[in-house]
């Protein structure tokens, strides 16, 4: 039992002598810096923490920078924050924290205010993208000039959704530019094992031919070598669908991997695997947005009647085991006679 030497009440615990209404009165209890400064990426807006940039809400930013800026007396514990900011001019914004604290039991308010001034700046990743920075080359060329323009422009697609997603976990990842060049396409990246896992991943899913070469650019700010990598994917005429040529039979293109290729042969409908060294000899006889469809007049077991689209004679076709069959089918016209494509 002690007593506080501002009122004299008789008390069980003292806070620098003093009852906690005695301590708590007229005392400031918690405190904000005049100002706070805040990083912003003025090229992509992302929120700069020193070296390190996050994609956050602007509002949360300015909200939460000056939560972090708040100091609470020693006595205290900040138990809740309610937080109100409004912007004065564009880039200042006066946010005001009302808190709740505890001292030794005893629940007290405090509010406290701080300027919060936007400093716009431009990020590592937007400096580099502004400046062209890149590291590798991936080159998308046709193999042919039967390859489509609509066979390359998926494969660009394909480049891009694995930047996008590569991006999201490594935000030093991007396309620096893209250019249309004669025979293909030139997609200029940030980093090399992004160009890397591109060509990778075009050459498994065309059966591309892919070269790289390296250049000795410079070195780097630490004394490392540097260099820069060209990745060429050459694409092959054929692609999944298309109804190809292949040691003198012929086949629909159902899949393409890094181990070759899986084609259904158009006279049995049997699945055959084909290595992928061999598939540079497959030869298209119709590219599948080309192939005709014939409306079926009739079912059988194994066979359809359907109108030939050229003549509309009714022609039977031979159709595989288990097949749905719907009012139309795609059909390839090979040495004048109608083969059904699976
Ligand atoms: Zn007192
Ligand atoms: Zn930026």
């Amino acid at each position: 039992m002690t007593f506080c030497v501002k009122c004299g009440k008789d008390i069980d615990s003292a806070i620098k002598g003093m009852c906690t209404e005695c301590f708590l009165d007229g005392r400031k209890l918690t405190a904000m810096p005049h100002h706070v400064d805040v990083k912003i990426c003025a090229n992509c807006g992302d929120i700069g923490y020193g070296e390190r940039w996050v994609t956050k809400d602007l509002q949360e930013a300015i909200e939460d920078a000056a939560v972090d800026s708040l100091s609470a007396i020693k006595e205290a514990k900040v138990i809740d924050v309610k937080v109100s900011s409004s912007e004065q001019e564009p880039s200042t914004h006066v946010v005001v924290v009302d808190s709740t604290l505890n001292i030794d039991g005893c629940i007290a308010e405090d509010t406290s205010a701080t300027i919060v001034r936007l400093k716009n700046t431009v990020c590592k990743r937007c400096s580099r993208q502004l400046g062209n920075y890149y590291e590798a080359i991936l080159q998308i060329r046709a193999g042919s000039k039967d390859v489509s323009q609509r066979t390359m422009r998926e494969a660009l697609r394909k480049a891009e959704n694995i930047v996008d997603n590569q991006s999201v976990s490594n935000r030093q990842l991007f396309i620096t530019k893209t250019e249309e060049v004669q025979g293909g396409i030139d997609v200029y990246l940030s980093s090399i094992s992004l160009g890397k896992a591109i060509a990778k991943d075009l050459s498994d899913s065309y059966c591309a031919e892919t070269k790289e070469a390296s250049k000795l650019v410079g070195k780097t700010s630490d004394g490392q070598d540097m260099y820069r990598v060209t990745y060429l994917v050459r694409l092959p005429d054929f692609h999944v669908g298309d109804v190809i040529q292949f040691e003198e039979r012929y086949f629909k293109l159902n899949r393409v991997s890094g181990n070759g290729a899986k084609v259904i042969d158009l006279m049995n409908f049997r699945e055959r695997a084909v290595k992928r060294s061999d598939t540079p000899s497959f030869k298209v006889h119709e590219r599948s947005e080309d192939l005709k469809e014939a409306t079926v007049i009739s079912k059988g077991q194994k066979e359809v009647q359907v109108l030939d689209p050229m003549n509309y004679s009714a022609v039977d076709i031979s159709i595989p085991e288990g097949a749905e069959v719907g009012d139309t089918v795609k059909v390839a016209r090979i040495d004048d006679a109608l083969y059904y494509v699976p």
